[in-house]
C-alpha cells in the first residue's frame, strides 16, 4: 500500500462515513440479514495495478448482482453480440431490480441488469452440463480477480429456497419463448453466481481490469475480449444501479453495479477501479456508505466521465480544475 493523495483520501473517508448507520439489511434472501451491519470497505486499484484500501476489504460477502455486468460479458463471448440482443435488451428501466416486466414486443427482458434479464443472461452460458457452465463460469471470475473463487453454499441454498420471483420471471419468460425449458439449471446457475464470494478488494481488481479494456492489471491476464467491454460498460453506465441509474450517471458519471450483499463497483476507464462494501442498504438496495464514497472519490479526482474541466486545464496548460 503506497503513501499517496488516493490512500489519505481513502482513510479520510472510512473515518467520516463509518458513523453513518443509515439503511437496512436486506431480508428477503434470509442468510445476507446475518451480515454485520459495521463491515465497511473502501478499495481503489489503478488501471496499472496500484492497489489503496482502507477498512474491511478481507471480508467476504457473496458478490450478488454486481456479477451480472460480468457474466454479461462471458454470454457476449460465448454467443456474440446480435444473438444475446435478441435475448436480452439493452434499454434502462425505471424499475426496481426485481421488475417482473418484459417488452411488449419484443418479449425480451429490458436489460441484463434487472434480475429477468440477469436470468436470461445466465442461461447463454455454454458447457455441456450443470458443472461445466459453472466451472467456466468461476473460470471467467478468477481471471478477473486472480486467484481462486467458490460458491457460498448456504447463501446459495437460501436464495435457492426462498427466490420465488426469480423463478417467476424464469417461467414468464419461458413462456414467451426467451429462454431454454431447462429453467432450474439456469435459475441455479444464476443463484450460484450471486453467491461467489469475493472480498472489497477482489471487487476493485475486476473494476480495474474493466477500466484496463479487459485485462488484469495486476496478474495481466486477459479476462475478457477487448470488443465487449464497452458493451459491459454501457450497460452498468445507464442500467448497472436499477432505477437510481439516472441519479447516480449525474452525480458520479461512471459505470457502476450495486448488489444487495453491499458491494458497489465503479469503473473510471483507463484510469481505475473502485469497490466499496457496506452491507446497509437504501431503498433502491443499493450500500448507502458505498453511495456516498463513490461520489466523494469521484468529485474528489474528477472522474465523472462528462467532466471537461480536468482536460481543458490540462490544453491550457492551467495544471487544475477550474
Ligand atoms: N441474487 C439477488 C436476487 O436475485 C441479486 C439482487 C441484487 O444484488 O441486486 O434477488
Amino acid at each position: 500500500m503506497l503513501n499517496s493523495p488516493i490512500q489519505t483520501f481513502l482513510d479520510e473517508l472510512h473515518l467520516k462515513f463509518q458513523p453513518l448507520k443509515e439503511g437496512v439489511l436486506p431480508n428477503y434472501i434470509p442468510e445476507l440479514a446475518k451480515a454485520n451491519p459495521d463491515w465497511f470497505g473502501i478499495c481503489v486499484v489503478t488501471a496499472d495495478g496500484q492497489i489503496y484500501q482502507a477498512g474491511d476489504c478481507d471480508q467476504l460477502f457473496t458478490i450478488q448482482s454486481i456479477s451480472k455486468a460480468f457474466v454479461y460479458g462471458m454470454a457476449l463471448e460465448d454467443r456474440g453480440r446480435d444473438y444475446v440482443l435478441t435475448r436480452v435488451g439493452v434499454e434502462p428501466t425505471g424499475d426496481a431490480f426485481n421488475s417482473i416486466q418484459v417488452d411488449e414486443v419484443s418479449k425480451r427482458p429490458y436489460n441484463p441488469m434487472v434480475n429477468a434479464g440477469a436470468i436470461a443472461t445466465t442461461s447463454l452460458i455454454k458447457g455441456i452440463d450443470p458443472t461445466e457452465r459453472l466451472n467456466r463460469m468461476l473460470d471467467m471470475f478468477q481471471r478477473y480477480v486472480g486467484r481462486d473463487l467458490f460458491v457460498d453454499m448456504s447463501v446459495f441454498t437460501s436464495e435457492r429456497s426462498t427466490g420465488h420471483r426469480n423463478r417467476a420471471m424464469a417461467h414468464l419468460m419461458l413462456n414467451f419463448g426467451m429462454i431454454e425449458p431447462n429453467i432450474d439449471e439456469a435459475l441455479d446457475l444464476y443463484f450460484q453466481q450471486c453467491s461467489v464470494m469475493v472480498n472489497c478488494q477482489d471487487l476493485a481488481v475486476m473494476a480495474a481490469t474493466l477500466a484496463n479494456c479487459g485485462i488484469n492489471p495486476i496478474s495481466k491476464a486477459r479476462a475478457v475480449e477487448s470488443r465487449y467491454v464497452r458493451n459491459i460498460l454501457t450497460i452498468m453506465y445507464t442500467c448497472g444501479m436499477y432505477n437510481f441509474a439516472g441519479e447516480w450517471a449525474y452525480t458520479v458519471g461512471l459505470p457502476a453495479k450495486s448488489g444487495v450483499s453491499g458491494g458497489i463497483i465503479a469503473v473510471a476507464p483507463h484510469k481505475m477501479g473502485i469497490a466499496v462494501f457496506s452491507p446497509l442498504l437504501d431503498s433502491h438496495g443499493s450500500s448507502v456508505r458505498g453511495l456516498k464514497v463513490c461520489e466523494e472519490i469521484s468529485e474528489q479526482f474528477g472522474l465523472h466521465l462528462f467532466d471537461l474541466r480536468a482536460d481543458i486545464a490540462r490544453e491550457e496548460g492551467l495544471g487544475a480544475r477550474g
